[in-house]
């Protein structure tokens, strides 16, 4: 049994304040593997005051320096990636060869800030005046379970980049995965205060943290309807806020497209971490014409993936991270039959000999747009085929719904994939493959956000304009 019983303030693991005990869980089996202690609004304060003391001196810390401190955490992490992925497939379930590449770029997080700092210049004349990129404060940083370490690191690599201290609240069902990153990065040896981690409740610690004022900004990764009631507890001492949210997102297959070829990466993208992602490719859009064949196509490509233990190096779709959302999941399954659709494959219940928090890899075909299935996120392995007359009529349904996070469009013409991509509401638009640049925005158009992440994008988000006028 694991007990995570210390976050993380001021340089130095304390005892949590507060005492609840919240249990972990194995997803492969539903099995209790540990406990964490979890911190309350105190500890929040302790660690908000950390933050805000140290950050006076980090503001005034060098480029340079500041890129040396995210060398030094890249490979404090490289150093703990296998314990990582040890805790990642215990309390997530993830499966171990999926997830080994996840961890490489968890550590890479930080080089990448550390490039994108190498050319900016954080003071630039503009006409007659000087303008001053000055670090925002104190950042909060709020973290969903689906992607622990990528997003610890990520919007810390940002803050540090930024020269902003910073108070992270990770999510509780990932304590094993978080501890382990902690006592790495604590190696890194950054000045006290700069980095601090509490955890504890969302509507308890995030709460309190939302509505601080002494923290500058949130930055926020998680559901739309959380999302929504950050910015509103932001408003009150004007919080800049950056929400990666939810999605919903179309894959465009259009006529010319190689069915055989492009099926299996599109149903990759609608399964990615065990259909745990806010850019899972959950739409399928096809040509009416085509959709027997690519009905077909799709079952052949799920019937390929592979269902198991997520210590399976040959694993590919592990379980869920709880019974909240294999309960969720079962009912959005359910709702699809009600609502009319064809189950081509998978369904209710969990795949043959597997337990846990694991479900069926799900098809559903005579998908329309206006489905529940079609337009709320699942977060799960359950898939949408609809079908399309003609490529003004895709787009369409593409843009037809609340989010606008990525799409992907697959055609045997690049060119026409890109006449098509540049006209799809979306954050990130993947045309023929699955790519992801570390320097380039990440985030969404409608309610599948506020902001950019990565890249000069995402450091500018930690950093306020200031003007300088003097006479000449
Ligand atoms: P969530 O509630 O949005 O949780 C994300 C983070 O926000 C967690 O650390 C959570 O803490 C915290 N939180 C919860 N309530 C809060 C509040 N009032 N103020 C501040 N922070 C708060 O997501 P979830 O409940 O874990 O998952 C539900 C759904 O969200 C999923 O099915 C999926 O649709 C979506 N989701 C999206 C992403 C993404 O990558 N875009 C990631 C995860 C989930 P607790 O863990 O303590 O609640
Ligand atoms: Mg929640």
């Amino acid at each position: 049994m694991h007990l995570i019983d210390k976050i993380y303030i001021n340089g130095r693991f304390v005892t949590p304040q507060g005492h609840d005990m919240f249990d972990l869980h194995n997803p492969a089996s539903g099995e209790v593997i540990g406990q964490v202690r979890l911190g309350n609004e105190s500890d929040a304060d302790a660690a908000i005051a950390a933050a805000k003391a140290a950050f006076p001196a980090f503001s005034q810390t060098s480029k340079k320096q500041r890129q040396e401190m995210l060398r030094q955490l890249h490979d404090v992490v490289v150093d703990c990636e296998e314990e990582l992925l040890a805790a990642v497939v215990e309390e997530y379930g993830g499966p171990v060869g999926v997830m080994s590449q996840w961890m490489a770029m968890a550590a890479n997080n930080f080089t990448a800030m550390a490039e994108a700092l190498e050319d900016y210049q954080f003071v630039r004349p503009v006409k007659s005046a000087t303008v001053v990129m000055t670090p925002i404060g104190v950042v909060g940083a709020i973290i969903p379970w689906n992607s622990n370490s990528g997003f610890i690191t990520n919007k810390l690599a940002t803050a540090i980049a930024a020269g902003c201290t910073t108070v992270i609240k990770p999510s509780e069902m990932s304590a094993l995965q978080t501890d382990i990153l902690a006592r790495a990065l604590h190696k890194a040896g950054l000045p006290d205060g700069v980095l601090n981690i509490v955890n504890g409740r969302g509507d308890v610690v995030g709460e309190h943290m939302s509505r601080h004022r002494d923290i500058a900004k949130i930055s926020f990764t998680g559901s739309t309807a959380v999302g929504k009631r950050i910015l509103r507890n932001s408003a009150e001492s004007m919080k800049r806020v950056t929400l990666e949210l939810g999605g919903k997102s179309p894959t465009v297959i259009l006529d010319d497209a190689n069915l055989a070829e492009t099926m299996p990466i599109a149903i990759a993208a609608g399964f990615m971490n065990s259909g745990q992602a806010c850019i899972a490719g959950t739409r399928i859009l096809v040509p009416a014409h085509m959709m027997k064949q690519a009905e077909a196509a799709a079952i052949d490509a799920i019937n390929t993936v592979v269902v198991d233990q997520p210590g399976n190096p040959k694993s590919q779709l592990g379980p869920l991270v709880s019974q909240t959302q294999y309960d969720r999941v079962q009912g959005y399954i359910a709702k699809g039959i009600a609502e009319g659709a064809t189950l081509l494959t998978g369904g209710l219940g969990h795949p043959a000999g597997l337990g846990g928090y694991f479900v069926r890899p799900t098809l559903f075909g005579d998908v329309t747009n206006d489905m529940t299935i079609a337009r709320e996120e699942i977060f799960g392995p359950v898939l949408c085929l609809i079908a399309y007359d003609s490529e003004e009529d895709a787009i369409a349904i593409a843009n037809d719904t609340d989010y606008g996070l990525q799409a992907c469009v697959f055609s045997g013409n690049d060119a026409r994939a890109r006449t098509v991509a540049d006209r799809i509401d979306a954050g990130r638009v993947l045309i023929n493959g699955l790519f992801h640049e570390p320097q380039a925005p990440f985030g969404g158009f409608k309610q599948s956000g506020l902001g950019r992440e990565f890249g000069v994008f995402g450091l500018e988000t930690h950093l306020e304009a200031k003007a300088i006028h003097a006479r000449p």
